[in-house]
């Protein structure tokens, strides 16, 4: 029975082996239904989360450590001005306090730090 995954959801779906819900009995073309109601009492789809991982928006956002690799963190050590106090651009030195920053972004040349 070609019933679409959002017919688990939805208010007018059978529950019927030999049907498919009260207005498409044998259900719809594509992946989607213009007669969808939403079941207010349906459970909600859990969302699958990996460890270290969330979701965002809709979006699944792996944590840093899981974006980079072992070459890549080695590569931030020795570029991120967090480490080295110079913009990675154009080689600004950050003030004399840069271990106490949080934002990375450089003055001199608008470089912004998007890895943290
Ligand atoms: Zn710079």
């Amino acid at each position: 029975m070609p019933k679409i995954p959002m017919c688990d959801r939805c208010l007018l779906y059978a529950h019927n082996p030999y049907l498919v819900c009260a207005i498409h009995l044998d259900g719809v073309d594509g992946d989607s239904c213009l007669d969808f109601r939403e079941d207010p009492n349906a459970q909600a789809e859990e969302l699958w989360e990996p460890e270290g991982a969330s979701y965002y928006d809709g979006e699944l956002i792996l944590q840093p450590q899981q974006r980079r690799t072992q070459q890549q963190q080695l590569e931030l050590l020795d570029t991120h001005p967090m480490f080295t106090g110079k913009c990675p651009q154009c080689g600004a030195s950050f003030d004399h306090d840069y271990t106490a920053r949080v934002h990375w972004d450089c003055p001199e040349c608008g470089w912004m730090d998007d890895t943290v």
